[in-house]
């Protein structure tokens, strides 16, 4: 993973460019093998004698856009990969996959000239001939090998014969593997409303002037997102540029792909993880030759070879999808900044709930704020109740549903409407807290809840902070209120289940989750019969909840809300509100309204009273009030560090040298959460430690992470310990 400088022959100045594949010379064999140019200059970084000169040009393999690899640099920089998997990152066919050919036949004498060929071939009795120039005629005078075979049974060497002849050529086509037909259907486009139109209106007026710039389409769920951005689309390809659409790997089966066939046709085109190699490349193919100028995809669609990029959108950008979970790990909304400014393209983040750190630029100015406030069918926003769970208890209600939503269960099932419930259970990571009060215990030092650890009796007697290490023993009544009820919050849904049946005997329930929807339809074998009305109730865990529409679901309850709010991880609340407000969407549609009841300890957190309030405003500004105070993103840089190892000792002793080498290396305006044993101390048999650091200064950050690089390169902590960092603090550290 390190850049060499070589030669550039003078009879391949010209050709060879950012980009390049070429061959070099390599080590004191002087090896040869194939090496990217990254960069060329004009000045040596050696004594000029000592360099080589490349061998050769590689002129077969597919041309790589300069752009490309700039943009692998700077992921390489910026996530602490090596080269080589940034390389492979932004150029994911780097073989050339062989395409499809077709041969075509065609006549290359006149009509007359093969009819009385064909007439020559009948008196002869050449039966095969006489199928072969029948087929022609009937298929109107051309058609393919392939047809002349399954259809009229000719076999190649009486096609041969046919060219010798001279009466038929042979030319051969690629075919194109589409992996979706999208059929244009037009007459559908809408009328747009107000707020469509003025958004619309600022996008066309800057693009129109030449400038590029970051949009926040931040509109409420059923605004009409979709039609805007086909607006926005329609405007970039009218200047003959090209757009990549991102949606999340879970909404491919969605509308979105749909509604952009009908309207822009055979210009569009997908890309996704189930797509063979074969009909990927010929995606990167017919973008590079211009046949498509629209992608939709996950977040490999970046990484489409378009030579005139314009827009790139990125539709439900706070969702976690966007974030690669194997090195490299970009996010994928960072990246789309870099090769839009690369690219020269604008970029339109859409979402009613975006991620705090783009609401925050947004306000900043640094992002374009574009608000949809009202959906656009008309419909009502749903009705939001906050069910507090310490009055369930006192009132002597010990089930786990409320007695306002028994209540609306069975008026659901009285009318034969749909309810859907759901437990939060994303990074739950076993907080512990008061059932009489609410009250949940966290770190005195870091303002995140702690976490229960059992003890070999599978009791639990410890609290741990998994950001700074900082442990206590379990308490045996609540430090606020004195209650004995307190206890490590925990509930599954298979035993929600079974209470539920217990509950509502007559009604039919399904339940989704982990452990039910196995196998590659596992899901829609959930889905499909609830969508059809098979049944009454769907049980789940958050998967349900996202990116499901079904008409007539009415009710719709987090059976503890609370359950993703403590989990650990400063941006608990952030998903908690994400998660509620997403639900809160899916209840009730154009015609009917719908309910949500959200139960919970805390009916006063900021992000329970948002989606009540159904202001999402007013979650980020109690938000990033949050994260001034306690000093977290989008205020700070933050980077979270993990050492792995399979000896322990060795571990956290790699961490504490590393924490020792910034010390004599970087500046000191850093601070240090930890080290610690990560969450997850412990993973196929190797010892983890994590350490996070945080700055306010980008230049810092920077240093510290160099430094990392060096010491895992440079010390022989590196050959016994895997290092690695991350921009993000991911949960299951
Ligand atoms: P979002 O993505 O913002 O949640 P959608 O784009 O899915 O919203 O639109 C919600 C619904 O409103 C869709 O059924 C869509 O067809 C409809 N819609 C969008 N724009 C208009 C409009 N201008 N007039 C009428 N209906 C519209
Ligand atoms: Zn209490
Ligand atoms: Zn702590």
């Amino acid at each position: 993973d390190r850049t060499f400088q070589y030669r550039i022959p003078e009879q391949l100045r010209q050709q060879v460019s950012i980009g390049s594949r070429v061959k070099i010379p390599f080590g004191r064999g002087n090896r040869p093998i194939m090496g990217f140019v990254v960069g060329i200059s004009e000045e040596a970084k050696w004594p000029p004698e000592k360099i080589k000169e490349l061998l050769s040009l590689e002129e077969k393999d597919v041309p790589i856009e300069g752009r490309m690899l700039k943009l692998a640099a700077w992921i390489r920089n910026r996530y602490g990969t090596t080269m080589n998997e940034a390389l492979k990152t932004v150029l994911p066919v780097r073989r050339q996959i062989k395409s499809v050919e077709e041969h075509w036949l065609n006549f290359v004498v006149s009509e007359e000239v093969a009819k009385k060929e064909l007439d020559r071939c009948r008196l002869k009795h050449y039966k095969a001939k006489v199928r072969l120039l029948q087929g022609m005629f009937a298929e109107n005078g051309q058609m393919t090998a392939a047809l002349a075979a399954k259809k009229y049974g000719v076999t190649k060497p009486v096609i041969d014969g046919m060219v010798k002849a001279g009466i038929l050529s042979v030319s051969n086509r690629k075919k194109y593997r589409n992996p979706y037909d999208l059929t244009k259907d037009a007459g559908k486009q809408k009328q747009l409303n107000d707020g469509q139109r003025r958004v619309t209106e600022e996008f066309r007026t800057e693009f129109q002037a030449g400038r590029s710039h970051t949009y926040l389409l931040y509109g409420v769920t059923g605004s009409g997102k979709t039609e805007v951005y086909m607006e926005m689309i329609e405007e970039v390809l009218q200047k003959d540029k090209q757009v990549i659409v991102l949606i999340p790997e879970i909404a491919l089966t969605l509308q979105t792909v749909q509604r952009l066939g009908e309207r822009f046709g055979a210009r569009v085109s997908l890309l996704h993880s189930r797509l063979s190699e074969g009909e990927r490349y010929d995606q990167y193919e017919r973008a590079k030759r211009g046949e498509i100028d629209i992608i939709i995809g996950p977040r490999s669609a970046l990484f489409v070879p378009f030579t005139d990029l314009g827009l790139i959108i990125i539709d439900e950008e706070h969702e976690g999808s966007y974030k690669s979970e194997k090195p490299p790990r970009y996010h994928a909304r960072e990246v789309a900044l870099e090769l839009a400014r690369l690219s020269g393209a604008s970029v339109v983040l859409g979402s009613a709930t975006p991620s705090v750190e783009t609401y925050y630029a947004a306000t900043q100015g640094e992002y374009k704020m574009l608000p949809l406030t009202k959906r656009a069918a008309g419909a009502q926003l749903p009705k939001v109740h906050i069910v507090d769970l310490r009055n369930e208890l006192k009132a002597g209600n010990r089930s786990i549903f409320s007695r306002l939503l028994q209540e609306k269960i069975e008026d659901r099932l009285r009318r034969q409407e749909q309810c859907m419930l759901f437990l939060n259970r994303r990074g739950y990571a076993g907080f512990v807290s008061c059932r009489s009060c609410g009250y949940v215990l966290q770190c005195s030092h870091c303002e995140v809840s702690m976490t229960a650890h059992k003890n070999r009796g599978g009791r639990i007697d410890t609290l741990m902070c998994h950001y700074c290490g900082h442990t206590e023993a379990m308490p045996a009544v609540c430090p606020e209120c004195g209650s004995p009820y307190v206890a490590a919050f925990g509930l599954g849904t298979q035993r929600v289940e079974e209470m539920l049946r217990k509950r509502f005997p007559t009604a039919r329930i399904l339940r989704m989750d982990a452990d039910t929807t196995t196998g590659k339809y596992g899901h829609e074998s959930i889905l499909e019969p609830f969508r059809q009305g098979k049944a009454d109730i769907l049980l789940g865990t958050q998967m349900i909840v996202k990116g499901h529409d079904f008409p007539n679901v009415t009710l719709m309850s987090a059976l503890a809300a609370d359950m993703s709010m403590f989990s650990g991880d400063y941006r608990s609340m952030e998903k908690t509100f994400d998660l509620l407000m997403q639900a809160s969407g899916r209840a009730g549609r154009a015609d009917r309204s719908g309910e949500m009841v959200i139960q919970t300890y805390n009916p006063d957190q900021y992000c329970v009273e948002a989606v009540r309030l159904q202001d999402a405003s007013f979650f980020y500004e109690n938000e990033l009030a949050y994260r001034r105070m306690a000093q977290y993103p989008p205020y700070i840089q933050m980077v979270s560090v993990l050492v792995l190892s399979a000896d322990k000792r060795m571990a956290k002793a790699c961490m504490e040298a590393l924490v020792s080498s910034f010390e004599t290396n970087c500046r000191e305006e850093y601070s240090l959460i930890g080290p610690a044993e990560a969450g997850l101390s412990r993973a196929k048999d190797c010892y983890r430690y994590i350490l996070y650091i945080k700055t306010k200064e980008e230049a810092v950050m920077d240093e510290m992470l160099r430094q990392i690089e060096r010491f895992s390169v440079n010390t022989e902590w590196g050959k016994n310990c895997h290092i690695q960092y991350d921009r993000d603090t991911i949960n299951s550290y």
